[in-house]
């Protein structure tokens, strides 16, 4: 038998996760924060992993590194976190405590492909409710839908990607209330949008907040935090792997959550050059930006295949969602990086187009 033969047919469906190479390219493809720790602190983080005893298993509990979360995002006293290994990691934990035979998973499209790939790996159904041409959220089709798919599972991303768009607040709370399964807000750009449904979490039997640490400065440690009621965390810990979140992940998080305010101002300075990329990004020739409360921008181009080999070849490294969905024919999404960066690909991007 050949592995065909053997491997389900889902799987022999799916492509694996491209992640282009970026070594030395103006790396904007994946939303990174582009600033590093402070020397200092880094000699200080440094000194902290050599203490770390590496010939020991982590304490899967990390009690620590949890309390310290629930301190420094104010993580309301009666939820629980759950910790992953990178929030993919926890999607992959919902999704397989849910997949009963037959359970509908549900989000808004075009959105983070994850959510979908989980459905496929667990054998959820899928269901995609498209959002409208402005990349807004469709609550009438959504609404519809949930009532006649019954989904146990909703992934919302607040704010979208590869979109950006954040959607109304209150569109969001009526999706929950409507919902009769779970709920999950993954809330990766928190930091960029400064919008969280984790003050109204008690509102909410049904909700579960997640978050990352990978676009505030920390993609490498591959950490994500799931926090919801006491009742789901229960069942998600029996399907997370006990060991998911290694000693050094641990160690370097709770030291960098010592120094969230240095991680708050690298998000800042993101913040102040987001307005001027949108501003330049759209004075282009035949470019559509859609706004953004993420760090980084949805951009439609006239030939979007022919602008990404340009910007390649230049150096610059973003990401090309032409084909991934119909709604994204012709967009490329760009992070936000320094103002070097971005001056960089503003010029990039104008040979590109022309
Ligand atoms: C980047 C991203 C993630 C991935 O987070 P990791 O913690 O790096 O796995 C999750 N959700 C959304 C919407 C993202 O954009």
């Amino acid at each position: 038998m050949k592995p065909a033969d053997l491997v389900r047919p889902e799987i022999l469906a799916l492509s694996a996760y491209h992640v282009a190479e970026a070594e030395g390219m103006v790396k904007l493809d994946a939303m990174e924060n582009p600033y590093r720790l402070p020397e200092h602190l880094a000699r200080e983080l440094a000194a902290r992993l050599a203490r770390v005893e590496i010939n020991r298993y982590p304490n899967p509990a990390a009690p620590r590194l949890r309390a310290r979360l629930a301190e420094t995002m104010q993580i309301p006293s009666d939820c629980e976190i759950v910790l992953g290994n990178g929030s993919d990691d926890l999607i992959q934990i919902i999704t397989f405590t849910l997949a009963r035979p037959g359970a509908v998973m549900l989000t808004p499209e075009p959105t983070f492909v994850v959510y979908r790939m989980n459905a496929n790996l667990a054998g959820m159904r899928f269901v995609g409710v498209p959002l409208r041409p402005s990349l807004e959220l469709d609550l009438e089709a959504t609404l519809a839908a949930i009532r006649a798919e019954q989904p146990a599972l909703v992934f919302l991303a607040y704010p979208n990607n590869p979109t950006g768009v954040l959607y109304d607040e209150e569109q969001v709370a009526e999706i929950i209330r409507a919902a009769p399964g779970l709920v999950v807000l993954d809330e990766a750009y928190h930091v960029y949008a400064r919008r969280s449904f984790l003050p109204r979490i008690a509102e909410f039997e049904n909700l579960a907040v997640m978050r990352t640490v990978s676009k505030m400065s920390l993609a490498g440690l591959r950490l994500g935090y799931l926090v919801a009621r006491p009742e789901w965390t229960v069942q998600f810990n029996k399907v997370r792997q006990v060991y998911n979140v290694n000693v050094l992940t641990q160690a370097a998080a709770e030291f960098a959550l010592e120094h969230f305010d240095v991680l708050e101002e690298q998000a800042e300075q993101v913040l102040a050059e987001r307005p001027g990329v949108g501003e330049a990004l759209a004075a282009l020739p035949g470019t559509t930006v859609y706004p953004s409360q993420a760090n980084f921008f949805l951009v439609r181009v006239p030939d979007a295949d022919r602008a990404y080999q340009s910007l390649r070849a230049q150096g610059v490294l973003v990401r090309n969602f032409n084909g991934a969905h119909p709604m994204l024919a012709n967009c490329l999404r760009v992070t936000v990086g320094t103002p070097e960066e971005n001056r960089i690909l503003i010029t990039a991007m104008r040979e590109a187009l022309t």
